[in-house]
């Protein structure tokens, strides 16, 4: 089975691609991660696109369809995958039905998480992650149960996101309208656009996820 998960920044995909990266086994592909693990190792991609993610913008088609081809080749996504933050633009789109339908594979379900944008400035700016083991927090949503220690392993190091600022936000949720809506109508038209809404509880939002994935319900 192979997922897209759509929707704007802030909208809760990765949270929702790791839990049904655990629940059903299919691979959570996030090209955000990827580009972040790139600049994090300074390697040349990483150099040449740190500018432009740091400005909330979207990096050149051509590097990212470069990068999700040579990552869905790999073995472990032989059992499917959760595309997290792809495809964002229509040719990012065009060229994944390429990718798939020379490997005899498809897409199953693109999930549109639906949420207002001015909720999601706020959820953005006050997220952090455990330096050590990655579990998420908010500032006001989702606290350590003890101040500064990870619920998770202990750790009392955390790390924020160079472009979870307000500015940048903006500039991603202007960009997610103007380029990665529009990929709603493209999969809409192919039948496998299902809609849920990312207002809801994490659990709320989970559940009605699953009821896609298990087949249970299309809107
Ligand atoms: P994300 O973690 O999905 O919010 O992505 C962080 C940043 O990485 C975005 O603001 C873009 O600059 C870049 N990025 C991630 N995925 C893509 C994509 N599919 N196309 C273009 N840029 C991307």
């Amino acid at each position: 089975m192979n997922l897209i998960l759509l929707g704007p920044p802030g909208a809760g995909k990765g949270t929702q691609a790791k839990l049904l990266q655990a629940k059903f086994g299919v691979i959570q592909l996030s090209t955000g991660d990827m580009l972040r693990a790139e600049v994090a190792a300074k390697t040349e991609l990483g150099n040449k696109v740190q500018a432009v993610m740091d400005a909330g913008n979207l990096v050149p088609d051509d590097l990212i369809v470069a990068l999700i081809a040579q990552r869905i080749e790999k073995p472990d996504c032989r059992n499917g995958f959760v595309l997290d933050g792809f495809p964002r633009t229509i040719p990012q789109a065009q060229a994944l039905d390429t990718m798939l339908t020379t490997k005899g594979l498809k897409i199953n379900h693109v999930i549109e998480i639906r949420v207002d944008d001015q909720a999601m400035v706020e959820r953005i700016t006050g997220r952090y992650t455990c330096a050590r083991c990655g579990a998420g927090y908010h500032n006001t949503f989702n606290q350590p149960k003890v101040a500064d220690v990870c619920d998770r392993c202990g750790s009392t190091e955390f790390t924020r996101r160079s472009d979870d600022n307000e500015e940048t936000v903006r500039a991603r949720l202007k960009a997610y309208h103007a380029q990665t809506t529009p990929i709603a109508a493209f999969y809409q038209q192919k039948g496998v656009l299902r809609g849920i809404d990312g207002m809801a509880a994490i659990g709320e939002v989970e559940r009605q996820l699953e009821a896609v994935v298990d087949g249970q319900r299309a809107c």
